[in-house]
């Protein structure tokens, strides 16, 4: 099936008489005939037994996603820096490192630079754009994944993520996808090499600012028993001795996930989540061309204006990442980012000044918003890593909205005649 047909009809197929929608299993529990069954499944757990890890509405929409992207399972997540998080720890433990693009959302440099290092866990961030030789450096023998972006959130920086494969595979590890700003409608990091992604879906994918939620979707392809990952080819403990290569073949590392970490941490979506982000998914393939269309004349808009220092959108020929962004993509998301002659101040005021557009922190949001990367989201990094992550201090993040393209632009106009 194709990704329209996918949206509307994976993971849930009603049989003869059941609901056309949907249905939202509002129960923490399952209801078993014997203490039997229910050990059983504490041996291998292929039927629901508790919503802290798994979920009939949930499941339906872990199938729908592991679809689209062309994967063998995923699992959703109450966030996506739940995703980010879980799939890095379902393969390092305290004394592994792994390796990040610098170009990557602000939660995720601070989850990477900060949070995990309290646990053990170094992160090694190196220049999505440097030759294969250079990235190599960072790789070391505990090396156990590395981490990219496909269009990174803010810098816009689009990863050349066969290349990134490549360098993964070389060194026997994993390449993770955040592919949040391209959806699977965009782009499919898996055709493209890489193993596992992970998605917020808070963004596009929910599409409608209704609520937070992340995913991890494995692609099945990673040989796990290239000698670096013994927690996938010898018995976990935790559960009885299974091993996870052996019983669950190509889906160990999702099944890993959710018995293991899933299990322990709970960072599980309610089925109502799961409700909401079906539908925003039912209708992804279509708000997404929207979403390009309107961003292209905004991006464009922008760049024959004066009062602007630079405009970067993968669209525009001006990009860097054009080129690579044509080959890789199927078009250039919402999201434009600019810098406006004057500096901060005048940022500031053309920010305040819009009447449509939004002051949120959020982003690929349904309605047009923006943000002051420097002053919010990525406040809390230092200068340098601020340039590491693309972002000049006078930078403002554009979310373009599915309102009608020209209201966007008059709104911009009016407040820009004012700058
Ligand atoms: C927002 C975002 C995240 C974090 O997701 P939450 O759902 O806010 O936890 C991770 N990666 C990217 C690219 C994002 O834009």
């Amino acid at each position: 099936m194709r990704d329209e047909t996918i949206c509307l009809h994976a993971g849930y197929e009603p049989k003869n008489g059941e609901p056309g929608a949907l249905p939202i299993v509002q129960s923490t529990t399952y209801k078993f005939d014997s203490t039997e069954h229910i050990g059983q499944l504490f041996d291998m757990p292929m039927e629901f037994m508790y919503s802290r890890f798994a979920n009939p509405t949930v499941d339906a929409v872990e199938k729908k996603i592991a679809a689209l992207e062309g994967g063998v399972g995923a699992l959703c997540t109450s966030s996506g820096q739940a995703a980010s998080l879980i799939s890095v720890l379902n393969l390092c433990s305290a004394g592994d490192s792994l390796v990040s693009t610098a170009a990557i959302y602000g939660g995720t440099i601070n989850l990477f630079a900060v949070t995990l290092k309290r646990f053990g866990i170094e992160c090694v961030f190196v220049d999505q754009d440097a030759s294969e030789e250079e990235i190599s450096k960072a790789f070391k023998e505990n090396t156990k994944a590395f981490f990219c972006e496909t269009i990174a959130n803010p810098a816009l920086n689009v990863c050349d993520i066969a290349k990134l494969a490549r360098i993964a595979h070389t060194h026997k590890v994993p390449l993770i996808c955040d592919n949040t700003f391209a959806t699977p409608i965009l782009c499919k990091p898996f055709d493209l090499g890489a193993d596992i992604v992970v998605h917020s879906t808070s963004k596009y994918m929910d599409g409608h600012a209704l609520q937070c939620g992340g995913v991890i979707v494995d692609s099945g392809h990673f040989n796990w028993k290239n000698g670096k990952f013994p927690d996938f080819t010898e018995p976990d403990e935790s559960y009885h001795g299974v091993t996870y290569t052996k019983e669950f073949g190509d889906m160990a590392y999702i099944i890993k996930a959710r018995m293991q970490l899933m299990r322990d941490f709970g960072a599980y979506p309610a089925a109502n989540s799961a409700f909401l982000l079906n539908l925003g998914l039912e209708t992804l393939p279509v708000r997404i061309k929207q979403y390009c269309e309107n961003a292209q004349k905004v991006a464009e808009y922008f760049e024959s204006s004066d009062k602007i220092e630079s405009v970067n959108y993968p669209g525009l020929p001006s990009s860097p990442y054009y080129e690579l962004g044509k080959k890789m993509l199927r078009g250039a998301s919402g999201v434009v980012t600019l810098v406006i002659k004057g500096g901060k101040a005048n940022a500031v005021k053309f920010m305040d000044g819009l009447k449509l557009a939004s002051n949120e922190v959020h982003v690929a949001d349904i309605r047009t918003c923006v943000l002051h990367p420097a002053s919010a989201t990525h406040r809390q990094l230092t200068d340098e890593q601020l340039v590491a992550a693309g972002i000049n201090p006078g930078m403002i993040r554009f979310s373009v909205g599915l309102e009608n393209v020209e209201d966007i632009i008059e709104d911009i106009a009016q407040s820009l005649a004012n700058v």
